[in-house]
């Protein structure tokens, strides 16, 4: 309802991502040629078998991985972390064109529901963003597209087990280390029992160096978690 009432009063008049003209909304935010080029993009390039990355050459697990095995069970994402699902993401988060979350979910949905390893998922948890932004931004992304993935994949999410309770920083301009020293203790979860020996699906925007997925996964087992998979909207590219 309120995407539509949105679409009524502030129809798209350019295409978000190419800035083509033409009339663009909730279900269809983008042209027919930057839908094409997300779609292309998508298998590119091989990924790690693990954490979903795109790699230069070569199959299996990356490099990463195999030196330090990362928690979660997989990782996926839509495509990856560079032009067109890198603009797309940015106007979601920081142009606050939070409908766009609508057709981004569905793309993530379609991820997981087509990936058999994700399953079986008994919750969604979304990252939580840090009350900074959240104040900023006023809605937490995240958030945004797990709604519409629970929508789709029909699983419950639980915005509220986990919790963010340490004030991160932003963290592009951080290298590896940094960014996990960081992290590290960042996030609390709930002892509950919505997610004890449950399987948890943990939705995020873009997985880089992953440590942020990687936090929150460990700190989802340790308060009990059965499993945890990871699902973003993009992912890192040449490792
Ligand atoms: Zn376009
Ligand atoms: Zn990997």
């Amino acid at each position: 309802m309120q995407n539509l009432l949105m679409d009524i009063i502030f129809p798209q008049q350019v295409c978000c991502i190419c800035r083509e003209p033409g009339r663009y909304r909730t279900r269809k935010p983008w042209c027919d040629k930057c839908e094409e080029n997300l779609i292309i993009m998508q298998d590119s390039l091989p990924i790690c078998d693990k954490c979903g990355k795109y790699m230069d050459e070569g199959e299996g697990i990356c490099a990463e991985c195999q030196k330090t095995p990362p928690l979660f069970d997989i990782a996926r994402a839509v495509g990856p972390y560079d032009e067109p699902y890198r603009i797309a993401i940015k106007v979601l988060k920081f142009m606050g064109r939070r409908h766009l979350a609508v057709r981004m979910g569905r793309m993530m949905a379609r991820v997981v529901n087509e990936e058999p390893r994700f399953w079986p998922i008994d919750l969604i948890i979304p990252v939580p963003a840090s009350p900074g932004h959240l104040k900023q931004r006023g809605f937490n992304q995240t958030e945004e597209l797990g709604r519409q993935i629970s929508r789709d994949i029909r699983v419950k999410m639980d915005a509220k087990t986990l919790k963010r309770v340490k004030e991160t920083p932003a963290q592009r301009e951080l290298s590896r280390e940094e960014r996990e020293k960081n992290l590290l203790y960042a996030f609390k979860a709930e002892e509950n029992t919505k997610i004890y020996r449950k399987h948890l699906l943990l939705v995020d925007d873009v997985y880089t160096t992953g440590s942020t997925s990687k936090e929150c996964t460990r700190t989802l087992l340790d308060a009990g978690a059965e499993r945890v998979c990871v699902i973003t909207w993009a992912t890192g590219v040449g490792f």
